[in-house]
This record gives structure tokens, sequence and C-alpha cells, in this order.
């Protein structure tokens, strides 16, 4: 499924994030920068240890990464050529910020992308497994974020959503239907 903002091509597709051809994929990190299971996990094991490597060397130069901020490796053995590594919040509730800082993720990541001259970007669902985000509301919050970023800014030819399930695909299709209508 497409949608198109401004120059920018939106894609949702069903699939593994670690498998994708974008420029620069997404990691749903935690703060510690050191890995861990899920999408994080598994960008670690497909990309190989030259991403523990930087990330290490960014936890050692700035400590940690708080959620809501963003962080860029190299992709190593990935197709992609770039890791943004993205700290989403934890759910707790609704009421601790964690739209605010869910769209902060979003948002940092895009802008680390454009610093870089990065054309493509693919996302995975941010906080929506151990962190446990309702993804429906996760799913709107996204949309509506990246929306905004790419009415401002021009330079992204592809923004890609890739889900796990067929559910989180069908749930992210309806929050671009309804961000975009
Ligand atoms: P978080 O800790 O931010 O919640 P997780 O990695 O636990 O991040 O989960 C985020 C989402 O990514 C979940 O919907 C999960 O099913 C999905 N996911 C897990 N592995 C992959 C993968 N290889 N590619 C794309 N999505 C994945």
């Amino acid at each position: 499924m497409n949608f198109k903002v401004n120059n920018t091509v939106i894609t949702l597709v069903q699939g593994d994030i670690t498998r994708q051809d974008a420029e620069a994929i997404v990691n749903a990190a935690n703060s510690t920068l050191l890995g861990g299971g899920g999408v994080d996990g598994a960008i670690h094991r497909a990309g190989g240890p030259q991403i523990l490597e930087e990330c290490k060397k960014i936890r050692a130069a700035q400590g940690g990464c708080p959620a809501g901020e963003a962080v860029i490796t190299a992709g190593g053995k990935l197709k992609a050529r770039y890791v943004i590594h993205t700290v989403g919040p934890i759910w707790s509730g609704g009421g601790s910020s964690e739209d605010e800082l869910l769209a902060d993720a979003y948002r940092n990541s895009l802008s680390l992308a454009v610093e870089r001259g990065i054309k493509s970007v693919a996302f995975p669902s941010i906080s929506t497994g151990a962190y446990r985000f309702p993804t429906a509301r996760a799913a709107r919050v996204a949309a509506a974020t990246v929306k905004s970023f790419l009415e401002r800014t021009a330079s992204l030819e592809e923004v890609r959503f890739v889900l796990f399930s067929e559910k989180d695909y069908n749930i992210y299709r309806i929050a671009w239907e309804e961000t975009t209508r």
C-alpha cells in the first residue's frame, strides 16, 4: 500500500525490517544501545558485530540514548547502509508523555536521515513489542508525526513502514488512510 506526502512516497509492507533495501533502517533500540530482543536482536544478528562496536563508541561518548532520541551507525552486513537507533517510550498507561516521546523518536530519526542526505528510511513499529505501547495508538502517532515532518521537509524519497504481522500491517494501513484522508 502506498501513500504520498509532498514529494515522499510512504510504503507499507508486511515483512522483516532486517531484509529491507532502504538506505537506512530504524532500530527499536533500548537506551543502553547494547542490543536486546525483538527488532534490536534481529538487526544485530543480521548486521554483525560492526553495529554493536559503533553503538559502544556512541555510549562511551554520550552515555546511552534516552527515549525519544536517535543515533546512527553503519549497517554492517545489512543491505541497508545505515541503522538509525531510536528509543521509544515504555508504555505505562499513557499519562507519562508516551505519545510525545514516540513522536520524538520518529521525528528525530527522520531528522538524522535528512542531515545525512539519506533518501529512504524503513521503520518498524516502534514501542509496540516489548515496550507494550498499544499498536493502534502508536500507528496514529507514527502516521501523524511522519506526515507533518514530510510536509515541512521534502528531501526524502521514501519512508517505509515494515510490519511484522498482517494484523499490524492492517492497523498501520488504517492509521495512514485516516491521517491522509
Ligand atoms: P519495542 O521494544 O520498541 O517495543 P520490539 O522489537 O519489542 O520493540 O517490537 C516492536 C515491533 O517490531 C513489534 O510489533 C514486533 O512484532 C516487531 N518485530 C519484531 N521483529 C521484527 C523484524 N525482524 N522486522 C520487523 N518487525 C519486527
